[in-house]
């Protein structure tokens, strides 16, 4: 399998001569395992999409049975699955976010979310923050702020960044979480008033930061952008994709913080990704734009009946399978006191952030300086101490999302205590491989 992989797979975001991929022989619930029967407790839930765990018996039954009924229809069409799903993901987004319209996944959620907000205000420019990702397609990627975008960036996209909120490596010397929300959001001000508000069509944020560094924003910081965004007509964007369906303990991130967006863009949790899925939720007065005069815009695949029958069984099973609050549970009870714990043992644990099932590890050279362990962006050599952590935790049975001088801890919403207890011993012992390069 290995080498008909090598011969014809083009991964992404490698380099296809010095990779070597893991062969998969299957996966159930918390765990998947290769042919050599090494079995892995995941940690990166893959993509951070596996929010309901591998292989649910539900959702597995809900697509088979959609199969035999209607694998493909037109999107043109009204179909009862789709119909529910975006019933089911009308009701649980905040506000009046009740019209869906659905892709394949987050970054052609991401595109047409900003296509909507500039169409809705006649407005070119978009706002996002350095610190994300919003995908890699062409708009997604010029959005995307960390170096990610470099190689990508068209430079005439349209798309300025600014500072978001981040205490540890404060961008405005703050010393608290109040001082870091107030300069962040006098610095967003700022950024308006020179680029000039009537050329601003939306601000685009994700609600928490994920692949950046799961940065949960201060008290007040998204209320404060919502302000702005009213005052100056311009759309606000959330980017649920990563913490949205369960991820933070909530169905959406912004139910934390009691901000509703103008459009918010989901994927990955919706439906585990059992197939491809994602969409913006729209709120009523951005579908009224649309209402007498056509969205140009759509896509072949847009509501898939398998990807949103897989889709309606994933929400329902959450529900009805208290999954959110378990995953608010296990990060509240379990994760994060672990890891707070562990970060005071360890002198590679720089910080600790999280909620829910969405957790980060800061890993430093040195605790008082905050270097990272790890240069911005390094490859090869210079992440050798990323590598060898990465090594150490799947020697010792688990599977860890690793990006940068970070690692993240971001099981299914379905884990349970007893798995996470066992995950977070062998990544405490997997940082002696970090220690040793403090
Ligand atoms: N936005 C966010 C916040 C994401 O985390 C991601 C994927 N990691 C995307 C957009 C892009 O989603 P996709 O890979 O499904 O295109």
């Amino acid at each position: 399998m290995k080498a008909a992989d090598r011969a014809h797979v083009f991964h992404s975001w490698s380099a296809q001569g010095l990779i070597d991929p893991l062969p998969i022989a299957g996966a159930e619930g918390s765990y998947f395992w290769d042919y050599d029967g090494n079995r892995y407790l995941d940690f990166s839930s893959q993509l951070v999409n596996t929010n309901i765990g591998h292989q649910h018996p539900k959702v597995v039954a809900a697509i088979q049975e959609q199969a035999a009924k209607l694998c493909t229809i037109a999107p043109g069409f009204a179909v009862d699955v789709r119909s529910e799903a975006a019933r089911l993901v009308a009701e649980r987004t905040p506000g009046d976010l009740d019209k869906i319209f659905f892709t394949n996944g987050g970054a052609e959620a991401v595109e047409n979310a900003v296509r909507m907000a500039r169409l809705h205000t006649g407005r070119a420019k978009v706002l996002s923050a350095y610190r994300s990702y919003h995908g890699a397609t062409a708009t997604a990627i010029n959005l995307t702020g960390d170096p990610r975008r470099w190689p990508s960036d068209t430079a005439s996209s349209g798309v300025v960044h600014f500072w978001g909120p981040f205490l540890y490596r404060s961008a405005f010397h703050a010393e608290t979480e109040q001082q870091e929300c107030e300069r962040a959001l006098a610095h967003l001000e700022q950024t308006i008033a020179f680029e000039g508000p009537q050329s601003i069509a939306a601000i685009i944020l994700e609600t928490v930061p994920g692949t950046a560094g799961i940065m949960v924003p201060p008290p007040g910081y998204l209320a404060g952008v919502r302000e702005i965004c009213d005052r100056h007509g311009i759309v606000f964007i959330l980017d649920e994709v990563m913490a949205g369906f369960g991820r933070t303990g909530a169905w959406f991130a912004a139910d934390h913080f009691g901000v509703t967006p103008d459009l918010l863009t989901f994927a990955k949790g919706v439906n585990s990704g059992y197939v491809p899925l994602g969409g913006v939720a729209i709120s009523a007065e951005i579908a009224a734009t649309f209402d007498q005069r056509p969205y140009p815009g759509g896509l072949t695949y847009s509501g898939h009946p398998l990807a949103c029958a897989s889709a309606v069984a994933t929400m329902n099973a959450m529900a009805e399978e208290r999954i959110v609050e378990n995953a608010a549970d296990i990060g509240e009870r379990v994760i994060g006191p672990a890891l707070r714990e562990i970060a005071e043992r360890h002198p590679s644990v720089g910080e600790v952030r999280g909620m829910g099932v969405f957790w980060a590890l800061d890993l430093v050279r040195n605790k008082e300086t905050r270097e990272p362990l790890v240069p911005y962006n390094a490859s090869g050599a210079a992440n050798a101490p990323m590598a060898e952590f990465a090594a150490a935790c799947k020697r010792g049975g688990i599977w860890p999302f690793v990006n940068m001088n970070r690692t993240h801890v971001v099981p299914a919403c379905t884990i349970t205590e007893a798995e996470a207890k066992e995950g977070l011993a062998a990544l405490d012992e997997a940082l002696a491989a970090a220690d040793a390069h403090t």
